[in-house]
């Protein structure tokens, strides 16, 4: 590894920036999420940085069960984001869809639409947690742990919206 990549990577593990989509929520999780910036939990003192451009972030923290109306933002932004980047899944809604499983304008979970690295289970998950889990994706973004193994035939978001329709 040289000198460089060396240095990136050591950014990444200390200072990681983290940008929040909300998927359809109810907003328990995003009020969970910002909690997690207060004095209180003071995760910006542990060098999380919350940003609000995806094109400046390298984590992507996703709450909600993705709605069709907001699986379009959600690959947009995924693509603004650069690489590497590691998707996290906020609360219950992102995993399972929970509440919402069933009804026809969700398009979730969100593993179907992107690649989920981190999962922080909870409704909501308690900011405590929610550290804990952005811990991991900046210890997956630093390559000092493995990546899951996702899916090799990831459906596209306009897929996964055209089969439900
Ligand atoms: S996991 Fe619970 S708190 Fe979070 S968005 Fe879903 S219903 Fe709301």
């Amino acid at each position: 590894m040289n000198i460089f990549t060396s240095l990136m990577n050591t950014a990444r593990r200390k200072s990681p920036w983290v940008f929040h989509a909300n998927a359809g929520s109810c907003n328990g999780c995003d009020i969970e999420f910002m909690t997690c910036l207060t004095p209180r939990y003071d995760a910006e003192q542990l060098g999380i940085h919350h940003e609000g451009s995806p094109r400046h972030a390298d984590i992507i923290v996703v709450s909600g069960p993705v709605t069709r109306t907001t699986c379009e933002a959600l690959e947009t932004v995924y693509g603004q984001v650069p690489d590497p980047k590691v998707v996290v899944a906020l609360g219950s809604c992102p995993a399972t869809c929970n509440v919402f499983a069933g009804s026809p304008t969700i398009v979730g979970p969100l593993d179907r639409v992107l690649p989920v690295d981190v999962y922080v289970p909870g409704c909501p998950p308690r900011p405590d947690a929610i550290i804990a889990g952005l811990a991991e994706a900046a210890a997956i973004l630093a390559g000092d742990k493995p990546r899951p193994v996702h899916s090799a035939a990831q459906p596209s978001i306009a897929d996964s919206a055209d089969s439900e329709a």
